[in-house]
């Protein structure tokens, strides 16, 4: 099961909502393919399928660009058989700087600037399970 937060800047009017965690869909690389719309991960969940060797974690994740403070929600994907291995990395839609994916928890305050005015800090707080 997953979670979502809303995130809120202290300064400005930014808000955004950030599912994290797994779901139920998330749970067979055949689940995955069903729903994933980027064309270069539906490609390596076709061929890490063939292979019985696959392991795998996927989870949605928050990702924050380092360059520009830039927020995104995407599935966090990665695949691992014995030839081959596959992380997909997510870049910032803002500069196109590769992202880095950030953990959230439960009660841990998040230590992010706000990506709009860049001097407000943000606050998260739960807002809903999911699945
Ligand atoms: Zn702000
Ligand atoms: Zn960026």
């Amino acid at each position: 099961m997953g979670e979502v937060f809303k995130l809120e800047c202290d300064t400005c009017q930014y808000e955004n909502r950030i599912s994290v965690g797994i779901g139920f869909l998330y749970t067979s690389l055949k689940s995955i393919a069903s729903f994933v719309k980027d064309p270069s991960i539906k490609q390596q969940l076709d061929s890490f399928m063939k292979d019985s060797s696959t392991s795998f974690h996927a989870y949605d994740a928050m990702y924050v660009c380092p360059q520009c403070k830039g927020i995104q929600n995407e599935l966090f994907i990665e695949m691992q058989s014995e030839s081959s291995h596959f992380k997909h990395s997510c870049s910032c839609m803002r500069c196109g700087t590769i992202m880095i994916d950030i953990p959230m928890e439960h009660n841990v305050p998040v230590q992010l600037n706000c990506p709009d005015c860049s001097e407000g800090g943000l606050k998260a707080t739960f807002y809903m399970d999911w699945d």
